[in-house]
């Protein structure tokens, strides 16, 4: 896929200085649903770089990220012919879960994953709008892991590579369409 349609989906994300607040500037991705060819290549893109880098393994499932991981998800698990699991944050899935919690900057959160719908040594990719410091991507790994899933790859549209989150993954490989600094 060409650089140009890169930068075209680049030119997509709204940017919203001290928003939610002070000093984050956030990354809206909701102005490239108004271009459906462009959300298409975003999905394309996350396909084509698991069915060139993975092509050994069979995916099971794509779990999504709660909230915009759910955009995404279902997409390509449809590509992918495979299934679509949420990952959700706490109180928010019905019957049993499994559940772990992360640090937030004041505090922490938990994110849960009905189980059942998959089965140990499943291997699984985690996709999520954007990667920012990693604790969200981590503390969704480390939840695959207590299932004893194979997390195969995290993908996102955004990475905010000067955050350093991938360090946090513990070499488990990410893919990001855009990177800012
Ligand atoms: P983190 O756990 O720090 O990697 O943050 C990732 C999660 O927070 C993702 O689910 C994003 O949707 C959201 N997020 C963090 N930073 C931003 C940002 N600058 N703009 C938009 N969303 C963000």
């Amino acid at each position: 896929m060409s650089q140009n349609v890169v930068a075209e989906i680049k030119s997509r994300i709204g940017l919203f200085p001290n928003f939610p607040k002070s000093g984050v500037e956030f990354k809206d991705i909701f102005p490239l649903f108004q271009s459906p060819s462009l959300f298409h290549k975003v999905v394309e893109l996350f396909e084509e770089n698991i069915k060139e880098n993975h092509q050994e393994v069979k995916i099971d499932a794509v779990l999504g990220l709660d909230a915009r991981g759910f955009l995404f998800g279902p997409l390509l698990a449809s590509k992918l012919n495979t299934s679509f699991v949420p990952v959700r944050k706490k109180g928010k899935l019905p019957g049993h879960v499994v559940s772990t919690s992360y640090a937030l900057e004041y505090g922490e959160d938990s994110i849960e994953m009905q189980t059942g719908s998959l089965k140990e040594g499943d291997n699984v990719v985690i996709v999520d709008d954007l990667l920012a410091t990693g604790g969200t991507m981590a503390a969704a790994c480390k939840l695959v892991k207590q299932l004893k899933l194979n997390v195969v790859k995290c993908l996102v549209v955004i990475e905010l590579t000067g955050l350093k989150g991938r360090e946090k993954l513990d070499g488990t490989s990410v893919y990001s369409v855009i990177q800012y600094e």
